[in-house]
């Protein structure tokens, strides 16, 4: 007789057969396919849970794979969600995993968590953790917010009747405030101990189980654990007010550079013009153009591009903003 793939849960009383029934009914979604999101993906897909949808923008890059345990050499250029769909379809057939590469925004993040037993925060910037608490709490669908950037770790399970990110931070950290991978970079280790604890409180979600009711501070270096009382804000914008002004933004971002990256991201204002067909045919006399899984990756002696569908554009090469939109000018439009 076949053994059963979950045996080694099952056995387990916090979980056992009906706790893995309900794993399998679930529909969990990753936001952000990085060094978070790409261990928390491999734990949700090999405990079988039914439906796992991850989203990302990014490209893997070779300083990824020092921490983004799906990624291997091969895979360099790809979109990162894409390539996760693919390792994760490999490591367990049975679950519904389905990799979107795209910009997360006000414009579609309702969408993504829409149906979702729980959301998974693995982004890396905390603008993003606005829209997803935003859409969570307006939607009634708990989330699990979780950050790793140098040796430090937070977490903290979101449920509709307890308190909310903004309870907690209630306003966006000025731009260059907080530490990113960036500027202080990070340990290998702590990701992976960040998405255990995050994936161990989905579990608990998904089970319809409580989660850990406070916020989680570690320091995975000194090996100490910290948990924070939290309370939930009477006076809190989101939870309280239900005043969703991240989803209600009507911005957009034009252009960033990206954490860990000598890379700038353009998102132009208008959708891209003839699509990326035309636009590779226009490309191939100035250099050498490729188009495959959706994405344009192009390179001449100076330049390095991948656009996307949707016009978004990500310029290797330099940190230099206003260099960037120059390049972005010049060979994609305005
Ligand atoms: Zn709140």
């Amino acid at each position: 007789m076949k053994e059963n793939r979950y045996s080694r849960q099952i056995l387990l009383p916090e979980i056992g057969p009906g706790g893995q029934k309900k794993l399998e009914k679930s529909r969990a979604v990753v936001i952000g396919c990085g060094a978070l999101g790409t261990n928390a993906l491999s734990f949700l897909v090999r405990a079988g849970v039914g439906q796992v949808l991850v989203a990302d923008r990014d490209i893997v890059d070779l300083s990824n794979l020092q921490r983004q345990t799906l990624f291997s050499e091969r895979d360099v250029g790809r979109p990162k969600a894409k390539v996760a769909e693919e390792i994760l379809k490999e490591i367990n057939s049975d679950v519904e995993i389905e990799g979107r590469v795209v910009d997360i925004s006000f414009a579609n993040i309702e969408k993504l968590v829409k149906g979702a037993t729980v959301v998974l925060d693995a982004t890396d910037n905390m603008d993003t953790r606005f829209l997803v608490n935003d859409a969570c709490v307006k939607h009634t669908i708990p989330w699990v917010y979780a950050g790793a950037v140098g040796v430090t770790g937070m977490l903290m399970p979101v449920v509709p009747k307890g308190p909310c990110l903004r309870c907690v931070f209630p306003a966006l950290p000025q731009p260059g405030q907080l530490p990113t991978c960036d500027t202080v970079g990070i340990v290998n280790t702590l990701p992976a101990l960040v998405a255990s604890l995050e994936v161990t409180e989905a579990f608990k979600i998904m089970q319809g189980k409580e989660p850990m009711k406070e916020l989680m501070v570690l320091d995975v270096w000194l090996g100490e654990f910290q948990k924070i009382n939290v309370k939930k804000n009477p006076a809190c914008q989101t939870c309280a007010k239900r005043d969703f002004k991240y989803l209600d933004a009507r911005e957009r971002k034009f252009a960033a550079s990206l954490c860990g990256r000598n890379a700038v991201q353009i998102v132009p204002a208008r959708e891209l013009q003839g699509g990326l067909s035309d636009l590779r045919k226009q490309l191939s006399r100035l250099g050498d153009a490729k188009l495959a899984d959706g994405v344009l990756r192009f390179s001449s002696r100076d330049v390095d591009l991948t656009v996307f569908a949707d016009g978004r554009t990500i310029v290797a090469g330099t940190t230099d903003i206003a260099k960037a939109k120059t390049v972005f000018s010049k060979y994609i439009g305005d």
